[in-house]
């Protein structure tokens, strides 16, 4: 049955409008990339409101760029934020939020069951600006709620973790985050807005690597950062960037003048201007076009992903499956409530045969392409103890679900009977 939405556009009509209008120059249907580096004042105190903040518009595609734009009120009107920012990659996005919170000395509180690059950046990377990760067990909410301190400035969980299986129950971790009065920040890559809405569950603010399934296509590096809009910063006054007066502009508190986006302005004109992690207008463009077929292809992700799981599982060189959608799985009550239209298409299993059947299997597989990348239309597969998580400790790989015997897949859009035939034929070879 098709939904009716009589003040409200539905998701499918978001994904190819929301944002966009024909070229009012030109009248080009389809968004243009605008290739340029700047953006030519109408006189000096058009520029001078512009670098003030009181207007706005271009100056510098480091900081906007119209194509970009696009993208990003795409993105908001999905996920039903504020505001959103498009930025370089997945990590610039998880980097310029944590640079909007943290003052050196400051602690966050991150889910322990990660996508391994996110690990590694948490651990060793924002050392370096004094930022410090404490862990918890998505598993046991009240490890959230143990690991605070007077210096917690966010907690950061996935909605569905990378390298996959573990849904997390953001309703008990937002009513933490809201107790100890600090925003939820979740990384939604792989759930996406067609799955799951995080802000409907408590989220603060949500990240993407728009790399993924976003633009789908796995052609380009891109992330997106979306304010919820619901997080008062002002009422401790514990997040300068926004709270405080600041001497880049002139001593303007962004709370005050943005008011429910002043944490997407603040990662813009404080975070991306000054640090430079900037995306493309070629990367906005592909991902927007990638956008545009998001439910679809969401959809047919999970439908093969399902299908792609229910083999495994009966497979007798596969030790065990972590798939949401599996009935009896660990995940599947919390899927049903957080995901029911499917439990994404990323998710990891076990062989028998451990490590080296791990490496036999990537070897054998042909339709499946061993890389390191999740949410291309093309199937994927990699063995992340070899890969992604090798720099991980063995203990810190098992805790993130990365240990000897695990595979991880990335099902695509690819006719499902061919996927179970490419892996039955590898998993016999390697028996
Ligand atoms: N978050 C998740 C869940 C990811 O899977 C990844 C990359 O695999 C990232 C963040 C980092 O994104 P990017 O590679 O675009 O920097």
């Amino acid at each position: 049955m098709t939904e009716t939405h009589p003040t409200a556009p539905g998701f499918a009509t978001l994904a190819v409008h929301a944002g966009a209008q024909p070229d009012p120059t030109t009248g080009a249907r389809v968004t243009p990339i605008y290739q340029t580096s700047s953006f030519v004042f109408d006189d000096v105190d058009h520029a001078a409101s512009l670098f003030g903040l009181q207007a706005f518009g271009n100056i510098y595609t480091r900081i906007t760029n119209p194509t970009s734009a696009v993208l990003e009120e795409r993105v908001a009107a999905l996920e039903g934020g504020t505001a959103a920012l498009a930025v370089a990659s997945g990590h610039a996005a998880e980097a310029l939020v944590m640079h909007t919170l943290m003052t050196p000395g400051d602690e966050f509180i991150a889910s322990s069951k990660l996508y391994g690059g996110s690990i590694n950046q948490f651990n060793h990377a924002y050392k370096n600006f004094g930022w410090n990760v404490k862990w918890a067990d998505p598993d046991d909410p009240a490890t959230f709620e143990a690991a605070i301190s007077p210096r917690t400035k966010a907690i950061f969980i996935e909605s569905i973790a990378n390298p996959g299986g573990v849904i997390c129950d953001i309703e008990a971790i937002a009513k933490i985050a809201r107790r100890a009065r600090v925003p939820l920040i979740v990384d939604n890559t792989l759930a996406t807005p067609y799955l799951m809405k995080p802000f409907e569950h408590g989220a603060d603010i949500v990240v993407h690597s728009a790399t993924k399934f976003l633009g789908g296509h796995g052609n380009s590096i891109g992330g997106v950062i979306v304010d919820g809009g619901s997080f008062d910063f002002m009422a401790d006054k514990r997040y300068p960037m926004i709270s405080a007066p600041r001497p880049e502009y002139g001593g303007m508190v962004l709370g005050e003048t943005f008011g429910n986006f002043a944490f997407a302005i603040a990662c813009r004109v404080l975070g991306l201007r000054d640090l430079g992690a900037c995306i493309s207008p070629f990367n906005s463009f592909l991902i927007l076009t990638g956008v545009e077929t998001l439910p679809l292809r969401m959809q047919r992700h999970c439908e093969n992903a399902l299908a792609v799981a229910e083999f495994l599982s009966g497979h007798p060189a596969v030790k065990w499956v972590s798939y949401a959608g599996l009935r009896g799985d660990r995940y599947y009550n919390l899927g049903q409530k957080y995901c029911p239209k499917g439990a994404g298409a990323v998710f990891t299993f076990g062989l028998k045969g451990g490590y080296e059947a791990g490496v036999t299997l990537v070897k054998n597989l042909q339709l499946f392409s061993h890389l390191a990348n999740v949410g291309d239309v093309r199937s994927l597969v990699i063995h992340p103890a070899s890969t992604t998580h090798r720099q991980l400790t063995d203990e810190q790989k098992i805790v993130a679900g990365a240990g000897p015997d695990v595979v991880r897949l990335s099902v695509g859009i690819e006719d499902a009977a061919d996927l179970i035939a490419d892996l039955d034929k590898a998993l016999t070879a390697g028996a």
